[in-house]
């Protein structure tokens, strides 16, 4: 990701229909069964990792997940093998649903706890849930990152808004026919504008987070 917002910010020519991987949140299968085909293929990728739900540091809490997440101590391996890391928060919230203080946190925290561990710089960032808004994006300038993803089930283009990158979400029942016409350029491209349907369900979901404020993670 920090490689290619490098080159178009530098404005270097890219070979066309380049594809980006990237995987959220910090499963430890990302090491076990994802990297092993990526390597095998000579494919780089970039990493988002929750810091909270982390397994292997004192004085953080566990969630129900623990077990599945990645260790604190498997980051550096990570990082040697060629995975960009990046930061997903801390603790995976609506980041456009909570205070701009406990959005800070999030934001400024997680890259803080990673650049402590792997003493490199974490200049990507992606939105837990993709959710953002104008002043969550902009924190995320503030706190020094370079780009940040979001995810909007759409093709992203040269000339997008390097704090709100689009993605398509591959999952489980997402076919290797689905992923051959993306990485050719053909699907879904991201609208110019947030729609005002996206913020009418913002103000729902803040509502809800106003009523329940510790709602079971739905990782994304
Ligand atoms: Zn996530």
């Amino acid at each position: 990701m920090s490689d290619y917002v490098a080159a178009t910010t530098q404005g270097d020519r890219l070979p066309q229909d380049v594809v980006l991987i990237t995987f959220d949140d910090g499963f430890e299968d990302f090491l076990t069964t994802a990297l092993p085909a990526l390597e095998e293929r000579g494919l780089r990728s970039t990493l988002y990792v929750a810091t909270g739900l982390l397994r292997g540091k004192a004085g953080m809490r566990r969630t129900t997940c623990s077990d599945r997440m990645l260790a604190w101590s498997q980051l550096a391996e990570l990082a040697s093998r060629g995975v960009e890391i990046g930061a997903h928060s801390h603790t995976h919230p609506q980041l456009d649903t909570i205070s701009r203080r406990r959005a800070l946190t999030e934001i400024d925290g997680s890259r803080r706890l990673l650049e402590d561990e792997l003493q490199l710089r974490i200049s990507s960032f992606a939105y837990p849930h993709g959710y953002f808004s104008p002043l969550v994006r902009s924190l995320v300038r503030e706190a020094g990152y370079e780009s940040a993803c979001a995810v909007r089930n759409a093709l992203s283009v040269v000339g997008e808004d390097r704090f709100a990158l689009s993605r398509l979400l591959v999952r489980a029942e997402t076919s290797p026919g689905e992923v051959s016409v993306w990485a050719a350029g053909i699907g879904p491209q991201a609208p110019a504008r947030e729609r005002i349907r996206t913020r009418g369900w913002r103000a729902a979901r803040r509502a809800r987070a106003v009523v329940a404020p510790r709602s079971v993670y739905e990782f994304r």
